[in-house]
């Protein structure tokens, strides 16, 4: 096992990693910019170093400096983290390239998977079902393009092949609007991926979000463990999690979790991932997979009792699985509420200083969150404050401790979308499970008209 990891990341999962560390006996090397220098988790961390200002391009991006502090650390591996460079192949590459260990899959892999064509098509080879769509990037043709989407159908959705995070994301419902809408989310995809290449989809209309979680060690034994809605979302970003995804059979699951293990064998997978799919009528369609830990992971370890960021960094140490499959056992409901500095109806991000703040306890209650009383926070990075997760025996359970954690959670201050969170508990669309993806925005547009 390693003896120091060095955590290239902020906020609550620098935190969780650390956590998973200190259980295993690991030592921790924090890396902060200089407006995170006084953070939590850099306190916590057996070592930190500052590598550079605020702005994510000259710290939680700088290659360089990253691998020169691990480098006068004496780290031996590298965890990523979610976001900033944890899909980022040429990262892994370097990282590996200096010595150490990069805790994720090989970078190739990375690379496969980060450009979501030759994921799609990669994912087709292995049986896994797609959303109809292009095959491949579109040409420059644009008499090439408006063929493509006549014989797809409208309304159809433009993506940029490169694309994370909700972005480079465009719906298109007419043929008119169809060229402005491609060569726009070329300039973005460009400008914000380096990668010009777009694909199309249909648009479904009222898919789910359902993924599933898989771990590979490096002697081909893959597990999964489950599947998790994400239906709830704003601006194609996840909002509110659950595991396991209501009301889908189990026989259309189990044929879908085989696939995805199938994959993982296939392409010689390592360490955690995602399968990601939209599910309508019955139907699984891939749309990406994800080659790191996730921000909704606790609510699989809730129902499976596995420490998945203590597997990533079991299997980057060269550790077998520990369980197969059939060890694995399944046990209730957990449901995650993402807890953003926002406003709750017009999402606008709230930074600045927490004036009073008191998390919620209990029976099933996990928060995972870097903030306290009088925390600043920055401007500069996602909104993300902390995410509370409720664990019952039956969905129902889970959503009733939900909503007393709820009750009890301050966070004054700053705005939050606590009071979304705490109305969307007692929405029966969401209590009867199942909403759809564009549930959460239709919902929010009628309150903001309300209002
Ligand atoms: P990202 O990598 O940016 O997260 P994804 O491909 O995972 O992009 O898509 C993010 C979200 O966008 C999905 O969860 C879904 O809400 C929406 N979305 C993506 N593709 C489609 C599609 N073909 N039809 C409808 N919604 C889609």
């Amino acid at each position: 096992m390693f003896e120091k990891i060095l955590i290239a990341n902020r906020g609550e999962i620098a935190l969780r990693i650390q956590r998973a560390c200190r259980e295993l006996g690991i030592k921790t090397v924090a890396v902060h910019s200089e407006a995170d220098a006084g953070a939590k988790y850099v306190r916590l961390a057996d070592e930190s170093v500052c590598i550079g200002p605020a702005a994510p391009g000259q710290s939680y991006l700088n290659i360089p400096a990253i691998i020169s502090a691990a480098e006068v650390t004496d780290a031996e591996a590298i965890h990523p983290g979610y976001g900033f460079l944890s899909e980022n192949a040429d990262f892994a590459e370097r990282v590996e390239q200096s010595g150490f260990v990069f805790i994720g899959p090989r970078p190739d892999t990375i690379r496969l998977m980060g450009d979501k064509v030759n994921a799609k098509a990669a994912m087709s080879k292995a049986g896994v079902p797609l959303v109809p769509g292009s095959e491949g990037a579109l040409p420059a043709d644009p008499a090439e393009i408006v063929k493509i989407a006549r014989s797809v159908g409208y309304p159809v959705i433009i993506k940029a092949a490169g694309g994370g995070g909700g972005r480079g994301m465009r719906v298109v419902h007419t043929e008119a609007a169809l060229p402005n809408a491609v060569a726009m989310t070329r300039a973005e995809a460009k400008a914000a991926f380096g990668l010009e290449d777009v694909y199309l989809e249909k648009f479904l209309e009222h898919p789910r979000h359902v993924e599933v979680q898989v771990l590979s060690d490096e002697y081909g034994n893959t597990v999964h463990l489950g599947d998790r809605d994400c239906s709830m979302q704003r601006r194609h970003q996840k909002i509110i999690e659950e595991a396991p995804a209501p009301l889908i059979p189990e026989r259309a699951k189990t044929r879908v979790f085989d696939r995805c293990v199938e994959a993982c064998k296939r392409i010689r997978y390592r360490g955690a991932g995602t399968f990601e799919f939209l599910y309508q009528d019955g139907q699984f369609y891939f749309i990406e997979m994800n080659t790191r830990v996730q921000v909704e992971h606790p609510v699989s370890e809730a129902i499976t009792g596995v420490d998945i960021v203590q597997m990533q960094i079991r299997i980057a140490a060269g550790e077998k699985l520990p369980m197969r499959q059939r060890d694995i056992a399944f046990r209730g409901h957990a449901i995650e509420c993402r807890i953003n500095a926002e406003d709750p109806l017009t999402f606008v991000p709230s930074p600045g200083r927490i004036e009073s703040y008191h998390p919620p306890g209990g029976p099933g209650i996990r928060v995972d969150s870097h903030v306290y009383h009088h925390y600043v926070v920055p401007p500069h990075y996602d909104s993300l404050v902390g995410k509370v997760i409720a664990h019952g025996d039956t969905r129902d359970q889970a959503i009733a401790r939900m909503r007393s954690a709820l009750s009890e959670m301050v966070v004054e201050g700053i705005r939050t979308n606590l009071p979304l969170h705490r109305e969307l508990m007692l929405d029966t669309h969401f209590t009867k499970g199942g909403a759809n993806i564009h549930y959460l925005e239709q919902m929010v547009a009628q309150r903001r008209k309300a209002d």
